[in-house]
């Protein structure tokens, strides 16, 4: 029943639009029946005969096929073809008066025109995708609808698994070879997958470079096959074979989610996901959604958390290797929830990220920051307090001013604050990136690059950038103790920070051995569970005195990092 339908959905919409090879030979085929239109006319005696009428149907097609931009084309040649050179009556050789051919050629174009349009209208109204002609959200959803009402009680649940594609080159194909290409990339790969799905799955169209397959669970392997073989084969456009690279997030039913909106939503989070780093392919879980439902609820209670004060800073000491003690902390955020209890950034950031939320929380952490930084420097702690800002922080120059307003409020010297930006933060606009940290250097802010080495990395840029200090990534500093490669890796990131006139920073040293290799490969300052843990400032004060630097090798012991 399922395939039926999906079966004359696709029929109504099939030969729509077509591409590429099939565009020039319906062309073709429209051009044939005008000109066997006027041979027919002129041979059962001229234009006074009732065959005149044969030239409607090359412009229905045209029509048809290309939209009222086909219709009116076809309706123009149509009329012309029996215009000027037509007699009236080819027996006598009387010809037509001009303004008869031209209202019959406006007549055509009219026809053409608005048969065209109200097909258009038709297929929006069937859900059918203006550019690709293909069956887009609505139908998909119906047809998800459709299998999930099937499972009844006392029935087998049905299994089938939504596939959402990107396109991922799409952009870069279209910004090369413009915006027409575009067009025919997209249709193409309509094509491409509804050639490779067979009559096995349906093909969507959701929006821009997003497609979606459904397909029945004992199909999904064989489908998945085809499409990697048929669908990514270079398209030509122009003679030129181009590239398409589809990036596919799936999510089955019943297993990641029992309702159309939460197969197709889980979809295409599971190929977003895949496409930013760089996968083929990837299965949804609920691990790294970050847009699930319990996200928003967690997200609509964060402005009354911030009020509620279950926001609080945790610090985490900062060891110079040199001086053997502490240089400074840096402040995490931590949020004691009501129901889940303490949770880390990690859990909440990159939600806030995604919404206007954050512009509300850097202002808090900044002035919660700047107090704990006065509260030190009254009890005689000569420490620097970093905190972290977020690429979006970047952009906000209105941030950056209260910034510089706070700190003048709080009388705090400017140099005894840090801010630290993760280096993919840094590289989502370097220039602005280079501009804001440029004004915080000015008035004496110190810049850290935050875990750098944990993704692309512009050296050049690096150079350019006005900071003082270079976090080596967690992810690297603790292979340090294993590969020696990554040993020569630290060394390299390190002189090449102490080059560009950094202080270098180790992250995530957790026990004795990194802590040694650490110092060996020339970094100044280490960080980590090993040294201590990120705690309240309560805490972090009664370990470390500022008269009495507590010992490192006393905390940093093999083997049991939280020893604090
Ligand atoms: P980060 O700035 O790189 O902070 C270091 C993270 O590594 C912290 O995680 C810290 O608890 C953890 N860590 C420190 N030492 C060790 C170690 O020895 N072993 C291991 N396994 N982990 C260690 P946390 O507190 O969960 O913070 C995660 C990230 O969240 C931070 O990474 C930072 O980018 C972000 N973040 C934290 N607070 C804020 C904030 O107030 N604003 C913004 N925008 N981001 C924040
Ligand atoms: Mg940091
Ligand atoms: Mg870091």
């Amino acid at each position: 029943m399922l395939r039926v339908d999906r079966t004359l959905a696709l029929a109504l919409t099939r030969w729509q639009h077509p591409a590429g090879q099939r565009r020039w030979l319906a062309v073709a085929v429209i051009a044939i029946l005008i000109a066997g239109a006027t041979l027919l006319v002129w041979h059962t005696g001229g234009i006074r005969y009732a065959f005149s009428h044969i030239m409607y149907l090359p412009i229905l097609l045209g029509a048809a096929l290309f939209g009222a931009v086909g219709g009116i084309a076809a309706g123009l040649a149509g009329g012309l073809a029996l215009g000027p050179g037509m007699p009236i009556d080819t027996a006598t050789g009387e010809m037509q008066e001009p303004v008869n051919w031209v209202y019959r050629a406006v007549f055509f174009m009219v026809v053409g025109g608005v048969v065209g349009m109200l097909g258009q209208a038709v297929g929006r109204l069937l859900g059918e995708d203006p550019v690709s002609g293909a069956p887009s959200q609505q139908p998909l959803r119906q047809e998800l609808g459709r299998s999930l009402e099937t499972s009844v009680p006392g029935q087998a649940t049905p299994r089938f698994s939504v596939l959402v594609a990107i396109f991922d080159n799409y952009s870069e194909l279209v910004n090369t070879f413009g915006p027409e290409v575009g067009v025919r990339l997209i249709r193409g790969v309509v094509e491409r997958l509804r050639f490779a799905c067979a009559e096995d799955a349906g093909v969507y169209h959701l929006h821009g470079e997003r497609f979606a397959v459904v397909v029945e669970r004992e199909r999904l392997d064989e489908v998945r096959a085809a499409v990697r073989a048929r669908a990514m084969e270079p398209l030509v456009a122009d003679g030129v074979p181009l590239y398409v690279n589809l990036t596919f997030g799936r999510a089955d039913h019943p297993e990641h989610g029992s309702s159309a909106e939460e197969l197709i939503q889980r979809a295409t989070i599971a190929a977003d996901l895949a496409s930013r780093r760089g996968e083929r392919e990837r299965v949804y879980d609920v691990g790294s959604d970050q847009n699930s439902r319990e996200n928003l609820i967690l997200l609509s209670g964060f402005r009354g958390a911030l009020n509620d004060g279950e926001l609080s800073l945790y610090h985490q000491p900062k060891w110079h290797l040199g001086s053997e003690q502490v240089v400074g902390t840096e402040v995490l955020l931590r949020w004691q929830h009501r129901e889940h209890g303490l949770l880390t950034p990690a859990r909440f950031i990159p939600q806030l990220e995604n919404s206007h939320l954050i512009h509300e929380l850097t202002p808090w952490v900044v002035s919660a920051a700047l107090r704990d930084l006065g509260e030190l420097q009254r009890d005689g702690y000569n420490w620097h307090v970093a905190l972290n800002l977020s690429a979006r922080n970047l952009n906000d120059e209105g941030l950056i001013e209260d910034l510089g307003r706070a700190l003048a409020e709080a009388g705090t010297s400017p140099e005894q604050l840090e801010v630290e930006v993760t280096e993919s933060a840094v590289l989502a606009d370097p220039e602005q990136a280079r501009r804001v940290l440029g004004r915080l250097r000015d008035w004496g802010v110190g810049v850290a690059i935050d875990d750098f080495g944990a993704g692309q990395t512009s050296l050049g840029y690096l150079s350019r950038l006005p900071a003082t200090s270079l976090k080596i990534d967690r992810a690297l500093v603790q292979q340090l103790a294993g590969a020696s490669s990554d040993c020569r890796i630290v060394e390299s990131v390190a002189g090449l920070g102490r080059r560009l006139g950094m202080e270098v920073v180790a992250e995530g040293v957790e026990d004795r051995t990194t802590l040694a290799m650490a110092r060996g490969a020339g970094c100044d300052i280490v960080q980590g569970y090993g040294i201590c843990p990120p705690q309240p400032l309560e805490t972090i004060r009664q370990t470390f005195a500022p008269e009495r630097p507590a010992n490192i090798h006393r905390r940093c012991t093999e083997g049991s990092p939280r020893l604090v």
